[in-house]
């Protein structure tokens, strides 16, 4: 009791067209999904992630490729983290210091600028600590009697000795 050859054939044919339409379906689902999930990590916006599922899941295989070609460039991730990495550069350039009489970038350790000859720090007459023009006390070792301006001169010279401090000043 054979099949004739042309009901095989239909047989076949019908197990084999069932196979593939599974397995296209299956794609086609996982390719929505992956839409979904894709879109979701690069945008909050819920109009475009349906936008994203609608249009691959109405055109199957071009849907993908439109998707790919309009999807936003980076991830929502990606873009936080360059948001970060310019923040940061930013920062740096904010910090890095410069003179103040002819803008070039200074060393934080330096005393004068060595193109212009501006003051941009003072010493501690006590301990020699570098400090800000104009701060008054030193924050290294509490002395309170600095003269915001004129640090080195004032404590270096004894108060007494008028021609002394004449002599200092005129080394400024
Ligand atoms: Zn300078
Ligand atoms: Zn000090």
């Amino acid at each position: 009791m054979t099949l004739p050859l042309s009901e095989t054939l239909a047989s076949y044919l019908t197990i084999f067209t069932a196979i593939s339409g599974a397995i296209f379906a299956a794609l086609w689902l996982s390719l929505i999904v992956w839409a979904l999930r894709d879109m979701r990590a690069r945008t909050r916006d819920p109009i475009a992630q349906i936008m994203a599922v609608v249009v691959v899941a109405v055109l199957p295989v071009a849907g993908i490729l439109i998707y790919l070609i309009l999807r936003p460039s980076e991830t929502l991730a990606e873009s936080y983290e360059r948001a970060l990495a310019e923040e940061a550069l930013l920062q740096e350039i904010e910090e890095r210091p410069s003179c103040p009489g002819c803008s070039r970038t200074t060393d934080p350790h330096w005393i004068l600028c060595p193109h212009c000859h501006t003051r941009l720090k003072k010493a501690c007459p006590d301990c020699n600590s570098l400090m800000e023009l104009q701060w008054n006390l030193c924050p290294f070792c509490g002395n309170q009697h600095v003269n915001p301006f004129q640090a080195d001169e004032k404590t270096a010279v004894p108060d007494t000795d008028k021609e002394d401090e004449t002599t200092a000043e005129r080394e400024i």
